[in-house]
């Protein structure tokens, strides 16, 4: 399946210049979204797994479904505030200020191996966010999963190495 065929494009937004990657042309068309899954999951099913983290709110749409396909959990990062029990949290910058990312403390026992989940890699930023706080938990990153990757914004460079897969690139 060409998946790109389901996302949809959207020039000049949030802002002008930016060509943005609609994924919920791809997530209403039920073939489509099982194919993508499956498709992600035969990419990483080789690793062994124990949870899978995903960022809000995309993060959920692949993680949560990729969790299932590989029969492991799934825990959520969230952004600050949101989440209940005790967390823990880490700062990342945005193009204005600052925003911060949570986990519940207890979400990941050390040692536990994690794959990172989420729609889309950018800058890399919410994923390094991400990988600090899954080290925080003392979880073992396998790998990071996406749908789409942007390669011209080199977000895999500010990963360090880390095992990077994602089924389309532009
Ligand atoms: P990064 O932190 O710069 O890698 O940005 C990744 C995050 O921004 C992901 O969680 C995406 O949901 C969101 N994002 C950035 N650009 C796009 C886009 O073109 N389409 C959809 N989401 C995007």
């Amino acid at each position: 399946m060409n998946f790109k065929d389901y996302i949809r494009v959207v020039p000049d937004f949030p802002q002008p210049g930016i060509r943005f990657k609609d994924i919920t042309t791809l997530l209403k068309n039920g073939e489509a979204y099982r194919a993508a899954i499956d498709a992600l999951r035969d990419m990483v099913k080789e690793k062994e797994i124990d949870l899978i983290a995903g960022p809000e709110a995309r993060g959920f749409v692949i993680g949560a479904p990729l969790a299932l396909a590989l029969g492991v959990g799934f825990v959520p990062i969230r952004k600050s505030g949101k989440l209940p029990g005790d967390c823990i949290e880490a700062s990342y910058s945005l193009e204005y200020g600052k925003d911060k990312l949570a986990m519940h403390r207890d979400a990941i026992q050390p040692g536990q191996k994690v794959l990172i989940a989420d729609d889309l890699l950018a800058t890399g930023g919410t994923i390094a966010t991400s990988i600090n706080l899954i080290n925080q938990l003392g979880g073992e990153i396998v790998g990071a999963s996406f749908l789409i990757e942007l390669s011209y914004l080199n977000g895999r460079e500010k990963l360090n190495g880390l095992d990077v897969v994602s089924l389309v690139t532009y």
